[in-house]
């Protein structure tokens, strides 16, 4: 602690929180005074709406160097969810660790594109192709009474922070996890899903560098790269999806900016029928989905 600040006024939580939105901004953060928020919160151990109430409040010295020390992190480049190792996500809160990306409130299309699917259906069983956090899996199993998921990913590490937030919200009874690429570990399991979900890595690999140096330095590689048109998973999904869905089962995937007419021919070309495209609260195409049809 620098020995002069001892003899200042100790400074308040909204005067700190202002410095550090500024900062943050000022660092290319696209959310200063959210991420702001967040450290704080975290450097006070209460959760964020309590920082409005404590706003007004001194800093004491160690909360005051904690949080200095978390805007710090932040502000060359590491994204908030890992510093404070939690993201809200569906209106629940997920454990996240640099093992996974963090969940991004785009993300929810896909989660509610699946439960309108999924409304009119007596049978639930959804296969969720690279978990990773297990946000899409947990999200889905709370909505949907009676759903029972399989979700896999290739990388292990990250599956145990899926085992994780499946535990921590009550459904980990309901969803089974497995390691292995895409569909491989769900071989066994043909015509068995009445929904696929996923979201698969999508940044065309040359794309990758001019990315966000919070994503590119920071996020999983594995879970962005999308091969040399960002297309590869895509290209899997519709071939293979229609081996593992049940007649009129469903297929809801997102995608990236600009995929939507590439991504929509995969699946016509595949045999899908009622290609749709939905679109996000930014106005993207965002999730496409389609239905396999019945084959004779
Ligand atoms: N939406 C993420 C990003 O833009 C990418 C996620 C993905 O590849 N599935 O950083």
């Amino acid at each position: 602690m620098n020995p002069s600040a001892q003899s200042e006024a100790s400074p308040s939580v909204s005067s700190e929180l202002r410095d550090a939105t500024v900062r943050l901004a000022a660092a290319g953060s696209a959310s200063p005074r959210l991420d702001a928020e967040l450290l704080m919160a975290e450097a006070l151990g209460v959760e964020r709406v309590r920082v409005y109430v404590n706003a007004n409040h001194a800093l004491v010295d160690a909360a005051l160097a904690h949080f200095r020390a978390l805007v710090k992190r932040r502000a060359s480049g590491e994204p908030v969810a890992y510093i404070i190792g939690h993201r809200e996500f569906w209106s629940l809160d997920f454990v996240v660790t640099p093992a996974v990306l963090t969940p991004r409130p785009e993300t929810e299309l896909l989660v509610e594109t699946a439960l309108k699917l999924m409304a009119s259906k007596a049978s639930r069983r959804i296969l969720d192709l690279g978990t990773g956090s297990g946000a899409i899996a947990v999200a889905l199993a709370k909505e949907i009474a009676g759903a029972e998921i399989v979700a896999t990913d290739i990388f292990r590490a990250a599956l145990e922070i899926a085992r994780a937030n499946a535990r921590q919200h009550g459904v980990d009874h309901r969803i089974a996890f497995f390691a292995g690429d895409l569909f491989a570990p769900v071989a066994a399991m043909t015509g068995c899903f009445d929904l696929i979900v996923s979201n698969p890595p999508y940044i065309r690999r040359a794309d990758i560098a001019a990315l966000p140096r919070d994503v590119r330095d920071y996020e999983p590689r594995i879970a962005l790269d999308g091969g040399a048109d960002g297309l590869d998973f895509y290209r899997r999904i519709a071939t293979e999806a229609p081996d593992y869905l049940s007649a009129g089962g469903f297929v809801a995937v997102e995608i990236g900016a600009g995929m939507g007419a590439e991504v929509a021919q995969l699946f016509a070309e595949a045999g899908f029928a009622d290609v749709r495209l939905e679109k996000d609260l930014a106005g993207l195409e965002r999730v496409v989905s389609a239905r396999r049809t019945a084959r004779g």
